[in-house]
Order: structure tokens, then C-alpha cells, then sequence
């Protein structure tokens, strides 16, 4: 199968959106299942495929900054500053809310989050359907968002066995997501702009292009009465191994080792170690040391196993996250040890992720 959408596939899909169908999509961020914002039954079938709670909004994505003025009551001045800055790009925005738009797709708030998306197939698609898309990630709620199609059709395997003609689920393929975690989340209102979700763009590229506006991070904003954001409630990102988050820099190997080894007993499970080399590599090598010598010292067998997925540095870890999540579970993985990436950048995001599917 060809990696990338053909021109006749993406005309298909939006008919398919136009005719109130969902559609699986590509983003630079990750795979979205998308329905025309302005059907609210169309919408209502995409909390159904995902067994979405109905109080989490969705994103509504729009083609550029134009098209913005049909999904939202205005656009404050910091919001477009931000947009044509960011945009198209992982930056969604929450504005005020246009009347017209179904309360089923702001899960009932009077304010929506609006993204333009970069991604080519994203871009055609929106340009061949002349409707906003509300499209969360494409994936069972709770799950690993997919940023391959291959992802997206696994989690919602269930979801896209067609029932009736309008439950059919249409597939674009876009080739692996760029990014590979979902975007930066930030409200603005006069004067101020809270970042309700990190993602790949960080406050401080922020704060540079509205430098006379306060940007603040949900957490410092906690005291200053911040805007929720109701998607943060719920439990996330979450494969069915147990994951364990490691800060490398705040708990030492043997305090990690005797964390998992109580945890589980004597460890028999298959391990899986994630992170950045080639401290995730010295990690798993201690790992599979402390399963062979409890084996020798047992003398029982066999020996776990333990694998180990090494990134580059914070892009490439971001870009691979969920991808091994998943594939560790398919793997038989019972066990996933996530080391946490330095806090700066696209890392703070890939921290919260980590520490979301870890259960926090
Ligand atoms: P996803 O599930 O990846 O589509 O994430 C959408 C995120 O945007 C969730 O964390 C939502 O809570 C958040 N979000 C969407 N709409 C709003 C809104 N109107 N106000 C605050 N957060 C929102
Ligand atoms: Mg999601």
C-alpha cells in the first residue's frame, strides 16, 4: 500500500465527512478521527468510536486563520499573533466559541480549541471538505495516541466494523507522524495565555512571540485560578503493561531496580526499558544483570527478558513514545520502564505524557 493518500482517497474522505462519517487522518502531531464540527451527530459518533467521556472537548481544526471566524465568536489579538506564528503547526488555541457550533463538540463549554494542522494530507483534506474538522486522536480513550495508521486501525479496530452505512470509518494513510505527541493546548485572553496541555512548542517560544503577554504554565497558573482543561481528568496515553516513569537525575539505578524487583515480586515479567542512549542502554544492561544473577541465585528459570528502545535525543523520543508503548505491549511486555527526558523543551510534554501513562 502506498505510504502517502492518493488524491482520490482524500476526495472520497471528504465525502465521507460531508455525508457526517468519521475519518482517520494524519497530523504532523498524531492520527485524528475527524467528523464535520458543524454536524453534532456526526460529532457524537466520534466519542461513541473512541468511548470517549462526552465532558472532554474536542479540537476543532480549521485550514488557516481565515477560516477561524467560523468556529469562533473573535479572535483576541495575542491569539493571532500566536497563529501566525505557530500556524499551520502543534498549537491549539482556546477561543470563545461561536454560537453556531454544537455544544456537543465543546462538551457543553462556551469556549473551543481551534488547531491549523502542517500536515500535507491534513491540508488536503480540509481543503477538499470546506468544513471545520473536530477530530481528537484516533484511538480507544485512554489508550496510546497512534501516530501511525497502522496504530489507528489496531485501537479502533472494534469501532470501525461498520454497523450501519454511517458507522463505516474511512482510513487516510500519511506515513509516520512527524511530531508524534499531541499539541501544545494554551487559552488566551487579554493580557494572558495558559498553557493548559505542554506540547512540542514550548512556553518560551511563546512568550518570544507575545512578548508583552504573560504566558503562564497550567501548574504556576494553578493558584491563579486557571482555566480547566477537562481532558486533563482523565486517565491517558496508557498501554496494558505497567508503566514505571525514571528520573534519572532524581533516583539512583538501585533505587529504581528495587522499586520494580518489590513491585513485581521476583520479576519474571518481560521488561521493556524507553528512553534516550545511552542512559535507557545502561539501564536495561542493569536490568537483564539483576535477572540473570536472581536466576543463578534461584536456580530458576528462565531468564526475563529485557528490551530495550533507545532514542536519538528528546525529538526522536517524542516522534517514538507511543509507538513503543504499543509495541512493547504486543511484544509481552509486562513491565515498561520509561526513563524521563531533561525538562526542557519538547521533554517537559514528553514528562507529562510519561507521567500520564504511568498514572499519575
Ligand atoms: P485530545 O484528546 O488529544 O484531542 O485533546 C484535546 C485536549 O484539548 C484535551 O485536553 C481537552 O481538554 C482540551 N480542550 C479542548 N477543548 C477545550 C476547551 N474548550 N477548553 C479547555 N480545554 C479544551
Ligand atoms: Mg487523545
Amino acid at each position: 500500500m502506498k505510504a502517502t493518500a492518493t488524491a482520490e482517497q482524500i476526495r472520497d474522505a471528504a465525502r465521507a465527512i460531508r455525508a457526517g462519517r468519521l475519518v482517520v487522518f494524519p497530523t504532523e502531531t498524531v492520527y485524528g478521527l475527524g467528523a464535520d464540527a458543524r454536524n453534532g451527530d456526526a460529532v457524537a459518533r466520534i466519542f461513541a468510536a473512541k468511548g470517549r467521556p462526552s465532558d472532554n472537548p474536542l479540537i476543532v481544526h480549521v485550514r488557516s486563520i481565515d477560516e477561524i471566524d467560523g468556529v469562533a465568536e473573535h479572535l483576541p489579538s495575542a491569539a493571532r499573533r500566536l497563529f501566525e506564528r505557530f500556524s499551520p503547526g502543534p498549537l491549539t488555541l482556546v477561543l470563545p466559541a461561536h454560537r453556531a457550533l454544537p455544544r456537543t463538540v465543546t462538551a457543553g463549554l462556551d469556549t473551543v480549541a481551534v488547531r491549523i494542522p502542517r500536515h500535507r494530507v491534513a491540508q488536503a483534506l480540509l481543503a477538499a471538505c470546506r468544513c471545520p474538522i473536530a477530530a481528537p486522536s484516533a484511538n480507544r480513550s485512554g489508550e496510546p495516541s497512534p501516530t501511525t495508521l497502522a496504530m489507528a486501525r489496531a485501537s479502533l479496530w472494534r469501532a470501525s466494523e461498520r454497523r450501519t452505512a454511517d458507522d463505516e470509518i474511512t482510513f487516510l494513510d500519511g506515513g509516520p507522524c512527524e511530531v508524534g505527541l499531541e499539541s501544545t493546548v494554551a487559552s488566551v485572553s487579554e493580557g494572558r495565555i495558559v498553557i493548559l496541555r505542554p506540547g512540542f512548542i514550548a512556553a518560551d517560544e511563546l512568550r518570544l512571540a507575545v512578548p508583552d503577554a504573560e504566558v503562564l504554565e497550567a501548574i504556576d497558573a494553578a493558584a491563579a485560578d486557571r482555566p480547566s482543561s477537562p481532558g486533563l481528568k482523565h486517565g491517558h496515553y496508557r498501554p496494558r503493561a505497567a508503566v514505571i516513569a525514571h528520573d534519572n537525575e532524581g533516583e539512583s539505578l538501585e533505587s529504581l531496580l528495587s522499586r520494580v524487583f518489590e513491585r513485581e515480586r521476583a520479576a519474571k515479567v518481560t521488561v521493556g526499558v524507553i528512553g534516550i542512549g545511552p542512559v535507557a542502554g545502561s539501564i536495561a544492561d542493569a536490568f537483564a544483570q539483576r535477572f540473570t544473577d536472581s536466576v543463578v541465585d534461584s536456580g530458576v528459570g528462565p531468564v526475563p527478558r529485557v528490551i530495550l528502545r533507545e532514542a536519538a535525543d528528546e525529538r526522536d523520543y517524542a516522534r517514538e513514545l507511543y509507538r513503543w508503548l504499543v509495541e512493547l505491549d504486543v511484544e509481552g511486555a509486562g513491565l515498561i520502564v520509561a526513563v524521563l527526558p531533561p525538562d526542557r523543551g519538547v521533554g517537559r510534554a514528553l514528562r507529562d505524557r510519561i507521567a500520564r501513562a504511568a498514572g499519575a
